[in-house]
């Protein structure tokens, strides 16, 4: 099946607005192996739509459409799509009741164009909305699938992912399931990953196998098709296994997994205290951690320590240690991670300082990190980074680097991964 989405907006050709619904559409269609050969940005005109719509009926067998299915005259995706197909527009009742529902609670006027709303293309499936009022269709015509879908992101996502996805994965797998596993790896590059596994890549079916990579991790996400899921994660873990044998010292995780919440549970689960002390990520590292829920039964709190005297004052530094060896350096992180330990009585004390960039900081160039550990009543550990990112996209990296070194270093101690 080849797909091809067209998002509907003047705002999008106008630089209003980015076009994150292709980019979530197309990262959903590449988990059901669903090619995507095409994206396709047109304004709110009936003419110019149309003529979309004929491109692609050219070279697509699914054509997926995203916005203009809202209730005022600009909103045109149905009408024109209805009018290009010759399939009448008829009024959904359970939508209708919906629309007529929400403006009863909230106690305000419903204008007639609200209803406008409620009509789908006749003979489609209904794509249920519970985050706004305009549903979304599907309708089979000519060998081809129509999607229409509405064009706010918190309507379009919910809308894809439980509404049509399982409608789409029925129809590429022949009545079989689609099943998907995402491996989560860190500290090696998107393109020494692809290296390691070109075997794996180059001679894929089933399974099929998808590098990704961002924020400095990589991932790879393993499809596989078959009449039983049982039969799926079959083929999934036999290609896991296939894949772990040569890289599997760098995956941290699968699936929704972080670097932060695979932290959380390592700490949690060997019943360890951590605190830190921070300068150039100032307060992210405790901010990244805190999200992940249950995490008060580690992280005990911590330092922002941005300037010198910061790390002084609050930190006990000491000064001469400072002036001989500067704040970005290893003697600075680890006196901050043993310092953070040994005021907040945990196990664990991190130490991050840096230059986050873009210019240098105390005589080192932007992207030099340091971040110390203390473990227990060992003599603290250091490593440095040296990064090439934007400011903040440093200091991210900073805190990611952070929690998997942390987890390395726990794991030579003995401590076990969950
Ligand atoms: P509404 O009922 O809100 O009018 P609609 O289905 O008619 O919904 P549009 O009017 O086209 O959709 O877009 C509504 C809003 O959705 C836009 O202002 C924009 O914020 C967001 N949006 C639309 N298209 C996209 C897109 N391709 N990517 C990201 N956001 C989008």
């Amino acid at each position: 099946m080849n797909a091809e989405i067209i998002a509907v907006g003047s705002e999008l050709l106008l630089g209003q607005i980015a076009n994150t619904n292709a980019k979530f559409i197309s990262s959903q269609l590449s988990e059901l192996g669903i090619n995507v050969y095409f994206h396709t940005v047109v304004g709110d005109n009936a003419n110019r739509l149309q003529n979309a719509i004929k491109i692609a009926e050219e070279r697509a067998d699914l054509i997926i459409f995203s916005g203009g299915l809202g209730p005022t005259k600009d909103d045109l995706t149905k009408e024109t799509i209805a009018k290009h197909l010759g399939v009448p527009l008829a009024f959904d009742h359970e939508a209708l009741t919906y629309i007529e529902e929400f403006f009863a609670r909230y106690g305000r006027p419903m204008t007639e164009n609200n209803k406008k709303q409620a009509l789908v293309l006749e003979g489609c499936k209904v794509l249920k909305n519970h985050h706004g009022m305009a549903p979304g269709m599907l309708l089979d015509k000519d060998n081809r699938t129509y999607i229409l879908l509405p064009g706010p992101p918190k309507e379009l996502e919910p809308m894809f992912q439980f509404e049509a996805k399982p409608l789409l994965a029925k129809k590429v797998s022949d009545g079989g399931m689609i099943v998907s596993h995402v491996l989560r790896f860190y500290g090696i590059g998107e393109a020494e990953l692809e290296v390691q596994v070109q075997d794996i890549l180059d001679n894929q079916t089933n399974p099929t196998v998808a590098p990704l990579a961002s924020d400095g991790e990589v991932t790879l996400r393993i499809t596989a098709k078959a009449q039983s899921e049982e039969e799926a994660w079959k083929l999934i873990n036999a290609k896991k296994a296939e894949i772990q044998a040569i890289v599997g010292q760098y995956q941290y995780g699968v699936d929704d997994d972080s670097l932060t919440s695979k932290t959380v549970e390592m700490l949690l689960h060997n019943k360890l205290t951590i605190a830190a002390a921070e300068s150039l990520t100032a307060g992210l590292f405790q901010s990244e951690l805190a999200e992940i829920p249950g995490v008060s039964g580690t992280l005990v709190g911590g330092f922002v320590t941005y300037t010198e005297q910061a790390k002084v004052n609050q930190l006990g530094i000491e000064q001469a240690l400072l002036e001989q060896h500067g704040i970005v350096s290893s003697e600075c992180a680890a006196s901050m991670a043993a310092n953070a330990r040994k005021i907040m009585g945990t196990d664990i004390g991190i130490g991050l300082t840096g230059a986050a960039g873009p210019d240098s900081h105390d005589g080192q160039p932007a992207g030099t990190i340091w971040i110390g550990f203390a473990i227990g009543d060992d003599e603290p550990v250091t490593h440095k980074l040296q990064l090439s990112g934007m400011r903040n996209t440093n200091r991210l990296r900073a805190v990611k680097f952070a929690c998997s070194y942390l987890m390395r270093l726990l794991e030579e101690k003995g401590y076990k991964r969950v």
